[in-house]
């Protein structure tokens, strides 16, 4: 069984930051895993600008932030483990993980887990009608059509308008589609007001406020939505081939359930709490990383 000093699971911009900050507090046995071939976890989907104003002084795309964290760890001798789904956690400091070699374990003195966020899906909303396909989380959504270059559907309807839900909003109608409506069940969108601007405003998208939708119809293939006016309760049909959920994030912590008192475990990322900026995930990863190298070289 492989040991090390410090295992960190998820290498996104908080993980390789807290990886990178170990390394530069003389901690020399630092294992970074990633269930992705690559680092950077959410940021080389992310093609638009908006990253990187308090870490770099400019607006940075996400691959582009991606590749400066990836080039700071480069110059660590941080050992980075690809394509690893971590399975397991166990009580006695031991990782299981899962690799197209198989299966391996890892003993380790310290653990950060940072491991991100996972999307609220359809299932987890009071929406009645069928499941059927053209349903997407925004996160889902954004990977295959930014990573994958895959048609999605033609009429859109997105539920929920925070950065994820205008960022797709607008990439879409770069696309080609018809973004029929962006619907939100406030008074006022949920995102950063400048992609408000960039994404809805500069590229016409149609907004609706305090409205939901409460079902859904077709199958195989959704035909469209039921959308309710949450003040005068009347409700519409929009005929969509397309739903996305933009509908909120929760930090994805299964690893560690029962664990979350172990002393030797830290949180970083948005596994600890959700960041709307990468430079924000960044610097908590950093933050814990040097105290828990400055920890193990004592
Ligand atoms: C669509 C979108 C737009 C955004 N726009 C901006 C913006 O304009 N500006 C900005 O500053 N910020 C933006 N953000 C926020 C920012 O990107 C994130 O807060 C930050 O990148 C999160 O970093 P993280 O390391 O915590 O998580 P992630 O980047 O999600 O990394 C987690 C990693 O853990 C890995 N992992 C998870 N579970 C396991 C397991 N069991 N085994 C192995 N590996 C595992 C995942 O594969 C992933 O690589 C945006 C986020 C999204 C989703």
């Amino acid at each position: 069984m492989e040991r090390t000093e410090l295992l960190i699971i998820g290498a996104g911009a908080a993980g390789i930051s807290a990886a990178c900050a170990a390394w530069d507090a003389g901690c020399r046995d630092v294992v970074l895993t990633d269930r992705l071939p690559y680092t950077g976890g959410i940021l080389p989907q992310c093609l638009h600008e908006g990253f990187g104003l308090a870490a770099y002084g400019s607006e940075l795309t996400g691959p582009a932030y991606a590749e400066r964290l990836a080039k700071a760890l480069a110059q660590t001798g941080v050992h980075f483990l690809p394509g690893r789904e971590v399975l397991a956690v166990t009580k006695e400091k031991t990782a299981v993980l899962s690799g197209s070699g198989g299966m391996e374990e890892i003993r380790f003195e310290r653990l950060i887990l940072a491991t991100g966020c996972r999307e609220r899906s359809i299932g987890s909303l009071p929406v009645a009608g069928t499941r059927p396909a053209g349903i997407f989380t925004a996160g889902q959504a954004q990977e295959m059509i930014n990573l994958h270059h895959w048609q999605l559907g033609s009429r859109v309807v997105i539920l929920g308008s925070g950065d994820l839900g205008m960022v797709l909003a607008r990439r879409f109608t770069l696309e080609g589609k018809q973004v029929l409506a962006v619907l939100e069940q406030e008074a006022h969108f949920g995102g950063l007001a400048r992609n408000y601007h960039r994404c809805i405003e500069a590229h016409h998208i149609p907004i609706r406020y305090r409205c939901t939708v409460r079902e859904i119809h077709g199958m195989p293939r959704i035909t469209g939505v039921t959308v309710e006016d949450l003040d005068s309760g009347e409700r519409e049909l929009l005929c969509c081939d397309t739903l996305i959920t933009a509908v909120g994030l929760v930090p994805e912590r299964e690893l560690i359930r029962g664990l979350e008192e172990a002393p030797w475990l830290s949180l970083a990322g948005n596994c600890s709490k959700v960041h709307d900026l990468a430079d924000s995930a960044a610097a908590e990863g950093a933050k814990l990383g040097g105290q828990v190298g400055r920890q193990l070289v004592k």
